[in-house]
C-alpha cells in the first residue's frame, strides 16, 4: 500500500512526530503503528488569520527508511573521451560538466576567478577595504554568482529540464535533504562553498579538469569553427566544442564576441534598488502575529505590479539576509542580496526593479549593457570613491527628500543619505513609487519610514542575448560554440542556469559525436 496524504498543522506542532502520525492516521483512516511515512513536500500557508504548515506525506508499509533523495552515481570516467571546454565555473558550467561526464565527454573548465575558499579573501577586501578585484568578487570565481548568495533554488522554467534531478545532485554533494521537500528551498551562502567543492571533486575524480585564475581573452578559430581558447596568461587550451557560460557580469566576453562577429541582440531586463525592512515587520505582516516564534522561518514575500508600459516587481527576496556589494570592476556600484542558511539576520531585503523592455539605444545590442554600466558609474562617482552606497528612507524617496538619518542596515561597506530619487532615471522613480503604493495594499505596513532603499540594483538579469540555433543550441556564427546560462540570456537564477548547462551539454554530446575530426 502506498498513498499520498496531505495534512495541515499549526507551526508549534512541526517537530511533534506523535501528533503528525496521528493526523496522518486520521486523514488516511489508518491504524497508528501500521504504516511508515515520508515527508515529500513542505510549505507554509500564511493566507489565513494564523499561518499553518502544509505537509505532504508518502505513506506506505514498504518505504525506504532513508527517504527520497538517494541518487545513483551517474558519473564514471571515460578514457578516450571527447573534450568540452567550459568557460565559467558557475552553476551552468558545473552542471554542464557533470552532464558531459555522464555522456562520457571530458570537461575542461576554465574559470577567471579563484577556487571557492580563496575567493572569500577577495570578498572581505570589497566589504572592508572597498577594493574590487575584476576576477574575484561576488559574481566571479568558483561557483559563479550563485555561491555567496541566498541560494534560493526556485525556478519557473520547470519545462526546461529535470528540476528534481538538479536538486538531488545538490543533495548528493552535501545540501540538506530539506531542499527536496520545501516548496521554496534555499541553501544559504555558508553551506554553498562545500557543496561546490564537492562538485569540483566529482568532476576531477572522473577525469575532468578545472583551471582557476584563467580568464579567457580570445577564441581559437579555424575554418569558422571554434577549436579552443586563449587565457590572459597566454595558455592555449583546445577541445572539440566550447560552452560559453560566463554570466552577465562578464562584459569583456560580450566585447570579445562582438569583435569576432558573433551576433548579439538586446534583451529586456530589469533594474532598480534594494529595499531593506526590519525582518520583524515582514514577519508581522505575513504571519499576522507580533512574534514569529521558534517554529516559523523568517517570512518572505513576492510582489509585482503591472503598469502601463512596464512592470515593477520584487526580486531575489532574502529573508533574514544581508545586502552585499556585487560590482565586478572598480568604479562601479552595484548591490545584491544574500543570506545564511538560518536566515537569522534582523533584516529582510529584496530588489524592487522596473522592467526595461525597449532598447535604450535602438539598433545597438549593447544598449542595455551601456545603460546599466552608465548608472553603475554615475552612482559610484556620486559617492566618495568607495563601495558605500546611497540610501534613502522609503518615505523620503516617495516625497523626494534626502533622509536626515537612516535606519541601521546590513550592508557592511556602509550607507550614506543620498538622493536616489534624483540619481535613478525619472521613469524608474515614478514607476517604483506607483508600485510601492500598490504593494502596500497587498502587504499593509510595507510602505513605512522603517524601510530604506539602497542603490543600485542593476544586475538582476542579462541585458543582452547571444543567439543560438533552436535545434542544436549552437551559435549560428561559430561552429562548436554553445552560448549558455544567464550571461547568454537563457537563464535567470541558479536552478535555471544549472538546467541550461545540462541541456547544452546534451546538445554538445550530439554535436561532438557527429563530427569526424577532433582537436585532441
Ligand atoms: C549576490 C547574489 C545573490 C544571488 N542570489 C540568488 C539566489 O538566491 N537564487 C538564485 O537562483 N539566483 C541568485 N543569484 C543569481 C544567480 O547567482 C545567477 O543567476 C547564476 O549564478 C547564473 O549562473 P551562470 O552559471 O549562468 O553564471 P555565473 O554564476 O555568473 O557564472 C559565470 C562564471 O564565469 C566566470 N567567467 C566570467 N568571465 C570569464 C572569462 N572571461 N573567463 C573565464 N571565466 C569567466 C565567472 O567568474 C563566473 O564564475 C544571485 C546573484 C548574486 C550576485
Amino acid at each position: 500500500m502506498r498513498k499520498i496524504i496531505d495534512i495541515r498543522i499549526p507551526p508549534s506542532r512541526i517537530k511533534d512526530s506523535i501528533f503528525i502520525e496521528k493526523r496522518i492516521a486520521q486523514k488516511g483512516k489508518l491504524r497508528r503503528g501500521t504504516f511508515n511515512y515520508q515527508l515529500v513536500k513542505r510549505s507554509i500557508d500564511a493566507r489565513g488569520k494564523q499561518p499553518v504548515y502544509q505537509l505532504r506525506y508518502l505513506v506506505g508499509n514498504d518505504l525506504d527508511p532513508l527517504g527520497p533523495g538517494q541518487v545513483e552515481t551517474w558519473y564514471s570516467r571515460s578514457p578516450d573521451a571527447k573534450k568540452a571546454l567550459i568557460i565559467g565555473a558557475g552553476p551552468c558550467g558545473y552542471f554542464a560538466a557533470l552532464r558531459c561526464i555522464e555522456h562520457g565527454i571530458c570537461p575542461i573548465i576554465v574559470e577567471r576567478g579563484k577556487d571557492v575558499r580563496s575567493r572569500r579573501r577577495d570578498l572581505r577586501q570589497i566589504q572592508q577595504f572597498h577594493t574590487v578585484n575584476p576576477d574575484s568578487n561576488y559574481c566571479f570565481g568558483e561557483g559563479g554568482a550563485g555561491t555567496y548568495s541566498d541560494g534560493k533554488l526556485y525556478t519557473r522554467s520547470v519545462k526546461r529540464g529535470n528540476v528534481k534531478k538538479v536538486l538531488q545532485i545538490l543533495h548528493y554533494h552535501g545540501a540538506n535533504r530539506n531542499i527536496l521537500i520545501d516548496a521554496h528551498p534555499h541553501i544559504g551562502s555558508n553551506k554553498l562553498p562545500n557543496i561546490i567543492k564537492a562538485i569540483r571533486e566529482t568532476i576531477l575524480s572522473n577525469g575532468g579538469e578545472v583551471h582557476f585564475n584563467a580568464r579567457v581573452v580570445d577564441f581559437v578559430v579555424r575554418d569558422q569553427q571554434i577549436r579552443g581558447v586563449i587565457t590572459l596568461d597566454g595558455r592555449a587550451l583546445s577541445a572539440d566544442a566550447v560552452i560559453l557560460c560566463t554570466g552577465h557580469g562578464a562584459r569583456d566576453i560580450y566585447q570579445l564576441c562582438h569583435s569576432l562577429d558573433i551576433q548579439m541582440e538586446f534583451k529586456p531586463f530589469a533594474l532598480g534598488m534594494r529595499l531593506e525592512h526590519p525582518q520583524q515587520l515582514i514577519d508581522e505582516i505575513q504571519y499576522n502575529r507580533t512574534k514569529r516564534g521558534n517554529y516559523l522561518p523568517a517570512a518572505s514575500y513576492s510582489l509585482s505590479c503591472q503598469l502601463e508600459d512596464s512592470g515593477v516587481f520584487s526580486f531575489c527576496m532574502c529573508p533574514g539576509g544581508l545586502i552585499v556589494p556585487a560590482a565586478t570592476a572598480p568604479g562601479e556600484l552595484v548591490v545584491n542580496g544574500m543570506s545564511l542558511s538560518k536566515r537569522d539576520s534582523p533584516f529582510a531585503n529584496a530588489a524592487v526593479v522596473n522592467t526595461i523592455d525597449t532598447n535604450p539605444e535602438e539598433g545597438n545590442p549593447f544598449g542595455g549593457v551601456n545603460y546599466q554600466s552608465e548608472l553603475e558609474h554615475k552612482i559610484f562617482n556620486y559617492g566618495d570613491g568607495t563601495q558605500r552606497a546611497p540610501a534613502q528612507r522609503l518615505t523620503d524617496f516617495m516625497e523626494s527628500k534626502i533622509s536626515v538619518d537612516l535606519p541601521k542596515s546590513s550592508y557592511i561597506p556602509g550607507i550614506y543619505p543620498g538622493p536616489l530619487h534624483e540619481l535613478m532615471p525619472g521613469e524608474i522613480v515614478q514607476n517604483v513609487r506607483s508600485a510601492i503604493l500598490h504593494f502596500d495594499k497587498k502587504m499593509k505596513g510595507y510602505y513605512t519610514s522603517e524601510a530604506q532603499f539602497v542603490g543600485l540594483e542593476s544586475r538582476t538579469s542579462a541585458p543582452i542575448r547571444i543567439p543560438r540555433d533552436n535545434e542544436n543550441l549552437m551559435s549560428p556564427d561559430l561552429i562548436g560554440l554553445f552560448p549558455a546560462g544567464e550571461g547568454a540570456g537563457y537563464a535567470g537564477g541558479i536552478l535555471s542556469a544549472a538546467l541550461d548547462g545540462e541541456r547544452v551539454a546534451d546538445a554538445l554530446n550530439k554535436y561532438v559525436h557527429s563530427i569526424q575530426t577532433s582537436t585532441s
